[in-house]
């Protein structure tokens, strides 16, 4: 027979299990539980998509589609990101067609690393990264944002993590699970760090359209970053369609040939489906888009005031749909506070810890719920705090 538990390759072996994961399995136990919980939209897909897409299927749009994804879409993401920040990418040549911003991550590592390159890294960051990285023969260097600066990554911290097998920097902004972004001129600052190191700049914009306060600046944008840069992008967040599984990658023609090599032979193409959806979505519910972000908007004053007011600092993040509050003053650990919250008033948030050790003293609560549901999980998590 085999013996399994010594069969799997040594770096899966060593990987460990997500912390949102392990806590959702808690999570899932509870009846009439109020989430704040989960980094995903309650909104439907846009109508619009909805019909278009089983309209395809009727059509017969049922084959696969070209390795690095329908032409036609590709050019819309070319349209859109001209349109929205004035980047200007070939069509042709310049951009993939990913399923979700998830595989335009192990691409890109998979296509730049060899064993022992390191990749930079924020913290607290999405949990894939470090994975992802590993995965790939590549060391996670980790960037540690800090609270002292609303963990707004500063070009100070990356420098001091650096290493001389450092290779490429990896950015989030806005950020999941803070939703700070980077302002003009730290990301000027990072971007001369980039150049001066000659590290290769791997960009997660997918929170980008959910811009609350000044409009996003993708990193390709700055001077001379265009050419280092890859641009990952999606429609997971900004349109509601997580299931879908849709996302693009933007960058240097050697870079995206590499990662469509990789792509044709694991994965062959994205969902057709989606893909007809995703092009949907750019052609005709742009002011969907913009609905739901005016409603996230509406739901962050609203919780970053309930937090501040019941006394858990809370500093206002610039895009995304999550609040980080600052819970050390309850004199809990992270997973404490998030478990014992649940037993006490049945509300769900992530311990602050799920994205790295330096997410201690803090909880993650996602926004993309409704304001009633919001409003009822604030008034339980004063009582809880009160008590
Ligand atoms: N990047 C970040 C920062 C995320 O928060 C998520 C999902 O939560 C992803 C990537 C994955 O997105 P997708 O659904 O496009 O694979």
């Amino acid at each position: 027979t085999v013996d399994w538990s010594a069969s799997i390759s040594s770096v899966v072996q060593d990987l460990k299990p997500s912390g949102i994961r392990q806590f959702f399995d808690i999570v899932a136990t509870r009846k009439d539980c109020i989430s704040l919980g989960v980094g995903e939209p309650d909104f439907v897909t846009p109508q619009v998509v909805i019909d278009h897409s089983i309209q395809a299927l009727r059509d017969g749009y049922t084959h696969y589609t070209g390795n690095a994804g329908l032409l036609s879409l590709r050019r819309e993401i070319a349209r859109y990101l001209e349109k929205e920040y004035g980047l200007s990418y070939n069509a042709e040549k310049e951009i993939l067609i990913t399923v979700g911003v998830s595989q335009g991550v192990d691409l890109a590592f998979r296509a730049i690393l060899n064993a022992g390159d390191g990749v930079l890294y924020p913290e607290p960051c999405y949990v894939s990264y470090d994975p992802m990285i590993r995965l790939a023969a590549g060391v996670p260097q980790r960037v540690l944002a800090t609270a002292e600066n609303d963990f707004s990554l500063k070009a100070q911290n990356i420098r001091d993590a650096l290493e001389p097998n450092s290779k490429a920097l990896f950015l989030n902004y806005p950020s999941n699970p803070t939703g700070a972004s980077i302002g003009k001129d730290e990301l000027l600052n990072i971007a001369k760090l980039a150049d001066e190191k000659n590290l290769i700049v791997i960009s997660d914009e997918i929170y980008g359209e959910l811009s609350y306060e000044e409009k996003h600046i993708p990193f390709p944008t700055l001077p001379g970053m265009k050419e280092r840069t890859l641009l990952l992008g999606g429609f997971s967040k900004a349109f509601a369609m997580t299931g879908w599984r849709i996302g693009y990658a933007c960058g240097d023609e050697n870079l995206i040939r590499a990662m469509t090599k990789i792509h044709q032979y694991s994965m062959l193409c994205a969902p057709t489906l989606a893909q007809i959806a995703a092009e949907t979505a750019l052609r005709y519910a742009l002011s969907d888009r913009d609905k739901m972000r005016d409603e996230y908007r509406l739901r962050r004053d609203l919780i970053v005031k309930g937090f501040n007011d019941m006394g858990l600092k809370c500093f206002m993040p610039q895009g995304a749909f999550y609040v980080f509050p600052d819970i050390r003053s309850t004199g809990k650990t992270s997973m404490d506070f998030a478990k014992d919250l649940l037993e006490a008033q049945n509300v769900a948030v992530v311990p602050g810890t799920a994205f790295g050790a330096s997410g201690e003293g803090f909880i993650r609560c996602s926004y993309a719920t409704a304001r009633k549901e919001i409003e009822a999980a604030l008034t339980k998590i004063a009582a809880f705090v009160k008590a």
